[in-house]
């Protein structure tokens, strides 16, 4: 790896924001914050992977791999981040590099990609993410983007993130890292107003992100900058102007919001949009932090005003479910926060949370848990695909919730299944989202296909006496 490149890994693990980093040693710390990984188990994404996932939400510049076709096919918007206009986003360009380049060098045919991009897109800015193969015949990407931003007039942004650095949080990191250096603070925005916030780490999967604004429409809140889902290349390289960031749960670009609190005062808090009384207490740290810096303090009154009656209307909403679902058994495998956030918007329907996953929780989320649920009871710390099978099977749950990887053990055991991880097709944010997500567990429980599959095939005795002398 490049000097420059250890440096910024060193520089990512060493993070103020993250209390776990800081209670390490140093020894601990410079070995980073990632798990040995088992040989042969599915691993997750690579670091350029990571880069990618955090960046390709800015959805008007054009994201160029630099690298052999695979790296793109591998990366490419598998997470249905949506776009509210521009769609450059989702073009696929690459250099498609071969092996005259791994012997000559890939710079020139960089180069030449970049402009073609630039003629014929026009984007506001070209993002040139680094991978494996050119990192290790020393492309030196950061000089070509240099040179072409220069030559083109458009900025060039490098992201020095290549596969080998390591995992996808990582890569998630080191794209961030990119914009910090290249482009937060370098556009000052038309107009500045003493409500104007960051959402950090918001990627507007499914359109989530339109679920929240609303909301803060409502109170007079602008979002100046989504960093980084259906974001604009202007608006988060004006970002710096905003009075207050929030952190958006998962601490994948923990390292952005602390960055911009020591280089322009912005304070910013960890806030979810996912649970009814999480998105109440994001809205009453929103409306606190922006009167600290400077808004008019009736903003407070109007935010509690706001949750009063949105908490009411998703409650009534989510009760009219309660009927149907009463009894039904959940079994829910996801992570951090998702792990209880969820948890009192199923109860409120009449669902009976079975078990809750705290693999990824940290402890503050299993002290959550412990307060909604009663006790340590429900946790499932790990839980093989053959428990949840035998689990589903014999009927100790009706219905799971989880990541896409686990769905074909539902399906196996003929038991309904929905997604609530990242490559979900619905959007589960705010209080719109809680009461779209029991709307979705009610359809997935009743549809009529559960019956069908369960029932004996036609070429199977239906009498299980016949079955045992044949
Ligand atoms: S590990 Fe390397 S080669 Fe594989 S997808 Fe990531 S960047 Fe590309």
């Amino acid at each position: 790896m490049s000097a420059s490149l250890n440096a910024r890994i060193a520089q990512v693990f060493d993070e103020p924001g993250c209390e776990l980093n800081q209670n390490k040693s140093d020894k601990e710390r410079k070995k980073g914050c990632t798990r040995q990984l088992t040989p042969g188990a599915a691993a997750g994404g690579c670091a350029f992977d990571g880069a990618k996932i955090a960046l390709q939400p800015i959805v008007d510049v054009a994201h160029l791999v630099h690298g052999p076709i695979a790296c793109e096919g591998n990366s490419w918007d598998n997470r249905h981040s949506a776009s509210s206009g521009a769609t450059t986003y989702r073009t696929g360009f690459t250099t498609d590099i071969n092996e005259f380049d791994v012997v000559y060098g890939g710079e020139k045919r960089l180069f030449k990609a970049i402009r073609e991009i630039v003629e014929k897109a026009h984007p506001p800015a070209v993002f040139v993410y680094q991978t494996c193969v050119t990192a290790m015949i020393g492309d030196d990407v950061e000089a070509v983007c240099r040179r072409a931003s220069e030559r083109f007039g458009t900025p060039v942004i490098p992201v020095n993130s290549p596969g080998f650095a390591g995992p996808k949080n990582l890569g998630n990191k080191l794209g961030a890292e990119a914009l910090l250096d290249h482009v937060i603070g370098t556009i000052e925005p038309e107009r500045s107003t003493p409500y104007d916030i960051n959402i950090i780490g918001e990627y507007n999967l499914s359109g989530e992100l339109w679920q929240v604004k609303p909301l803060l429409d409502a109170l007079g809140v602008r979002v100046l900058s989504c960093i980084s889902g259906d974001g604009r290349y202007r608006e988060i390289a004006s970002a710096h102007r905003a009075r207050a960031n929030m952190m958006v749960c998962s601490k994948s670009m923990i390292n952005v919001a602390t960055r911009m609190q020591q280089r322009w005062g912005i304070p910013y808090f960890e806030g979810s949009f996912y649970g009814i009384s999480d998105m109440s207490s994001t809205l009453r740290e929103i409306a606190r932090l922006l009167v600290e810096r400077g808004a008019p303090a009736g903003l407070r009154e109007r935010a509690e005003a706001l949750i009063a009656a949105e908490e009411a209307r998703a409650w009534e909403r989510i009760r009219a479910y309660r009927e149907r679902l009463a009894g039904r058994r959940v079994l829910l495998i996801t992570g951090g926060v998702k792990s209880w956030s969820v948890v009192s918007a199923l109860q409120e329907a009449g669902l009976v949370v079975v078990g809750t996953s705290t693999k990824k929780s940290t402890k503050e989320d299993k002290e959550r848990i412990k307060e909604i649920m009663g006790d340590d009871a429900h946790m499932i710390d790990d839980m093989t695909p053959r428990e949840m099978y035998a689990m589903l099977r014999d009927a100790k749950a009706d219905i799971m919730l989880s990541g896409g990887r686990s769905q074909f053990v539902a399906l196996k055991a003929r038991m309904p299944w929905m997604d609530i991880n990242q490559e979900r097709h619905h959007a589960f944010a705010g209080y719109e989202g809680m009461v779209t997500m029991v709307a979705e567990i009610d359809k997935a429980l009743f549809n009529p296909v559960w019956g069908e599959v369960r029932k004996p095939a036609p070429w199977e005795p239906a009498d299980p006496l016949l079955a045992e002398v044949t």
